[in-house]
């Protein structure tokens, strides 16, 4: 667990990345890093705000300094609705405030997209597995690219929400049946408290990508799964260091040092 404070306790700063929890965060690491390696002397922390603070703790952070922040879990909708402008479109949340202009953007879906050109996937069927959040932005960055989408969520009925409101031309499917998709991603939180959806990998293509947007220390179990079953399989990490360079980059106006973001979080 990192240092973390309540943001009625936040000491000045630069930059923060903001949530509840956020004991947990590698992003005060990753972007300490990249200022250490580009001699930026800025402050990052992580700050915890809760549902229905948000407003009060910006405001906050803004007159203690702040020039932007990370929005995570559970505030990506209050931080849409909070910002004067922003690029998210059918994203439909924002991840990345700039505290003094009031602009939001949303780096998750650009973040995963770079990931997935850096492992040179090219479009094809792909099975998203969870329609939250982090589906949604997923999914809305793959067909923009061309990719075709089936949506399975534990909850049907979400998952219909998400392909009406993100206007995807994405099917619900019934069962998170793998046959017939290169790409596999688990958009779900199952991760999360060490529990696994069960696929049946054998009925994947050899070829398959199988994509966990969590991640943990060593393998996440979805992961495991499909290791242990000969596919190519990884985990979130790497999407959060893109996402994490974006919001660097979107502040900053420099090249963020990835390398750097990466060892980091290792
Ligand atoms: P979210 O909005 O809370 O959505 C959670 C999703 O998980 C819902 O679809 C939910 O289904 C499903 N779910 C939860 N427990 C389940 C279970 N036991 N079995 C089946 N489905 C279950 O979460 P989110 O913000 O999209 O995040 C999802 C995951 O992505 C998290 O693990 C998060 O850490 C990860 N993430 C990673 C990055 C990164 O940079 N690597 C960025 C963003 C998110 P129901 O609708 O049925 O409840």
């Amino acid at each position: 667990m990192s240092e973390w404070f309540e943001w009625s306790d936040a000491p000045p700063g630069d930059f923060a990345v903001i949530g509840d929890p956020v004991s947990h965060s590698l992003s005060p690491r990753m972007h300490r890093a990249a200022y250490r390696k580009l001699e930026l002397s800025f402050a990052y922390h992580a700050v915890r705000v809760q549902e229905g603070e948000f407003a009060l703790a910006v405001t906050q952070l803004a007159a203690l300094g702040y020039q932007g922040v990370n929005v995570t879990v559970p505030l990506k909708l209050a931080a849409l609705e909070w910002c004067k402008t922003n690029d998210a479109g059918r994203m439909g949340a924002v991840n990345t405030l700039n505290l003094k202009t009031g602009a939001g953007t949303n780096t998750d879906g650009p973040g995963f997209m770079e990931t997935l050109r850096a492992l040179g996937q090219a479009p094809c069927k792909t099975l998203v597995l969870g329609a939250g959040g982090s589906s949604r932005a997923v999914c809305v960055s793959l067909e923009d690219a061309g990719f075709e989408v089936s949506l399975w969520n534990r909850t049907a009925s979400r998952a219909r929400e998400l392909v009406s409101a993100a206007e995807l031309a994405a099917e619900v499917i019934e069962y998170p049946r793998p046959a017939g998709h290169g790409l596999i991603i688990n958009a779900t939180s199952t991760g999360l408290c060490g529990e696994s959806l069960q696929i049946d990998w054998l009925k994947a293509p050899s070829d398959a990508l199988v994509y966990d947007l969590s991640y943990t220390d060593g393998h996440t179990p979805f992961q495991a799964s499909a290791l242990e079953c000969g596919l190519k399989a990884v985990d979130g990490r790497a999407m959060l260091v893109a996402q994490g360079a974006l919001s660097f980059e979107w502040w900053t106006g420099l090249d963020a040092p990835r390398e750097d973001m990466m060892d980091a979080v290792l």
